[in-house]
């Protein structure tokens, strides 16, 4: 049985060590089919798994970054839940709203969390993060941006990851200055 594993275990098992991260080739590693959502689509992505068969759909009309986070959130669905199973599909509005760490807002959804480390440690990976990091002596807003570039991330799920791994204190709140 496909157990589940955490992003650094698909990032070893693809022999990813750079960055940007190729997601084209972890989903072609792991024999997923990634098909474009209806152009009218107001939904961020999904991922459907039927007789080992697994699909994951992106909104093509969102900025590139976006989608690259939308299918690494989607890998997060598969490989820290659905995994294993013979069926299951899952359906993402926004899950932005589902970013912070602690559980205190009513109504936050633990899988959403979860999905959202797992694309944060997909794209981000700590070592490699680390060591660009370590390159500049203070994280000044540019620097981030530039973080943000290298990763094809956004600059605020950059900003995220670097105060989730403690490289920048959660003094200033990132959403408020996007
Ligand atoms: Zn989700």
């Amino acid at each position: 049985m496909k157990k589940k594993l955490t992003a650094d275990q698909v990032l070893k098992e693809c022999g990813i060590r750079a960055r940007p991260v190729p997601l084209d080739k972890i989903i072609s590693h792991y024999g997923i089919q990634q098909v474009d959502l209806p152009a009218n689509s107001d939904i961020f992505g999904a991922i459907l798994q039927q007789d080992g068969h697994v699909v994951i759909a992106v909104n093509p009309n969102q900025h590139a970054n976006r989608q690259r986070f939308t299918i690494a959130h989607e890998l997060g669905h598969y490989f820290g839940q659905m995994r294993g199973r013979t069926a299951g599909e899952h359906v993402d509005g926004d899950f932005r709203l589902h970013w912070r760490n602690n559980v205190s807002s009513a109504g936050v959804n633990w899988e959403e969390i979860q999905a959202n480390r797992f694309a944060a440690s997909l794209l981000m990976p700590e070592k490699l993060l680390c060591a660009d990091v370590d390159r500049f002596s203070s994280l000044r807003p540019e620097v981030i941006q530039n973080l943000a570039s290298v990763y094809k991330v956004s600059r605020l799920a950059m900003q995220y990851r670097l105060i989730n791994l403690g490289l920048l204190p959660p003094d200033v709140d990132p959403s408020s200055s996007d």
